[in-house]
């Protein structure tokens, strides 16, 4: 089994709906998104995937995100924007996106903050 993983950022603004807090004010973060796919078998390079195809297919999934108020846009307007639905989100899409290349999502880490993240992984 062979892993690799990618980091991408993003800026996003969202607010917690019943937050009994200051999250639930409008406010903005600058996600961090760690990425870990996995797979048995490498091409004829050496690869499993091509680190700049990974990153192309995890950007396509971030361009849904990226500069968007995060409740205004599906999934969330009716799942609370955490970090941990955004992981579980983004997991599910590039799961979509890789599929036909034999490649599986491993886990979703996103980082709201540089000392807070939330992992979404299955199995
Ligand atoms: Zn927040």
């Amino acid at each position: 089994m062979y892993e690799l993983t990618t980091i991408v950022d993003f800026e996003a603004a969202h607010r917690l709906a019943d937050y009994p807090g200051k999250c639930n004010r409008l406010h903005g973060h600058n996600w961090k998104v760690e990425v870990t796919v996995a797979g048995e078998e490498l091409d004829n390079l050496g690869m499993l995937i091509d680190f700049r195809v990974l990153k192309q297919e995890v950007n396509k999934v971030i361009e849904t995100l990226d500069h968007y108020y995060l409740n205004e846009i599906e999934p969330f307007r009716t799942v609370n924007p955490t970090a941990e639905n955004i992981a579980k989100y983004i997991y599910g899409e590039l799961n979509n996106h890789l599929a036909d290349r034999g490649i599986a999502v491993k886990l979703v880490k996103v980082w709201e903050s540089s000392h807070s993240a939330a992992v979404y992984q299955e199995g």
